[in-house]
């Protein structure tokens, strides 16, 4: 019994001190009917384990005409990725397979959102970090630079 309970609480102060030392930092951003995203730079503190980005629609125009997403590469990957998501197609949200995109949303529509949650280990602190919607065409307007301090 009182063995049981020493374990317990074992089990218990190993979840608060994993809990204390990571951080969920969240951060939003906009695409609209015109072709943009709300901001141009977004930021992460260093002391951030994990990334959770919501993308938020706030136009009106369906995902087939106005489609977006946010998808995070590095930026010497942006033109490799860019070039192939058109091919990946509406499928598949317009990303493309393999290991150069760190992280990405789902396609949205107008009125739509939605969040993606990754780990800081992607990412170096200083590194050049891009993020971009991959809908064919909208790649050299729906641009931005992540920075991870
Ligand atoms: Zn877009």
């Amino acid at each position: 019994m009182r063995k049981s309970m020493l374990v317990g609480l074992a089990a218990v102060s190993i979840l608060l001190s994993s809990s204390a030392l990571a951080k969920t930092c969240s951060l939003s951003i906009d695409g609209t009917d015109a072709m943009q995203f709300s901001v141009k730079e977004l930021t992460v503190a260093g002391d951030c384990t994990e990334v959770k980005l919501t993308l938020k629609h706030t136009g009106k125009l369906p995902k087939a005409a106005m489609g977006h997403n946010w998808v995070l590469v590095k930026t010497s990957d942006k033109a490799d990725v860019v070039g192939k998501a058109a091919a990946a197609g509406l499928a598949k949200q317009y990303v493309p397979a393999g290991d150069k995109v760190i992280a990405a949303t789902k396609l949205i529509g107008g009125g739509e959102s939605d969040t993606v949650t990754f780990s800081t280990s992607k990412l170096t602190k200083g590194g050049d970090f891009t993020f971009v919607c991959t809908f064919p065409g909208h790649a050299a307007l729906m641009v931005g630079k992540l920075i991870f301090k």
